[in-house]
């Protein structure tokens, strides 16, 4: 028995490996020295739910399957979260006698939120950061300037 699904993946080139051992393939680079690749299998049998690494910092997403829907996933190299989701936003439980989403589903959306910031933090080639004079966010990364000089001092 298989259901598969089309899985994209974005981690740091040193980890590749660890994703080609599942099935997955080179699908972008920015350049062939790129620090941040970006991987597909388009057959992932049942989203290769369950054999995701949960040691090294990436996002993923899948297309759904027969028996399951879209997904996204972060994991920060500590913590890895899945949530539904598709490219319209989130799926959520829904709650008939309150009439708003369970709490749980709401918690899951927040955790997934903040594994994926953390793990966004490790997906970005290396730069010098370039400020906008508007709003002092940095134009490649959307880092503040003031997180910057305190990161230093
Ligand atoms: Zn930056």
């Amino acid at each position: 028995m298989s259901d598969c699904c089309y899985v994209h993946v974005t981690c740091r080139r040193q980890d590749m490996e660890r994703f080609e051992a599942l099935g997955f393939h080179l699908e972008f680079e920015s350049s062939g020295e790129s620090v941040i690749v970006e991987l597909a299998d388009e057959e992932a049998n049942y989203a290769h739910t369950g054999e995701l690494p949960t040691d090294i910092p990436y996002t993923a997403w899948n297309g759904k399957g027969s028996e399951y829907g879209d997904y996204k996933m972060a994991c920060d190299g500590e913590e890895f979260v899945e949530v539904p989701a598709s490219q319209d936003g989130f799926v959520v439980d829904w709650d008939y006698k309150t009439e708003q989403p369970t709490p749980q589903s709401l918690d899951i959306i927040r955790q997934y939120l903040a594994v994926h910031k953390r793990a966004a933090k490790f997906l970005q080639e290396p730069h010098h950061h370039e400020f906008s004079i508007e709003n002092r966010l940095c134009i490649h990364c959307g880092v503040h300037a003031d997180a910057v000089e305190t990161l230093t001092t």
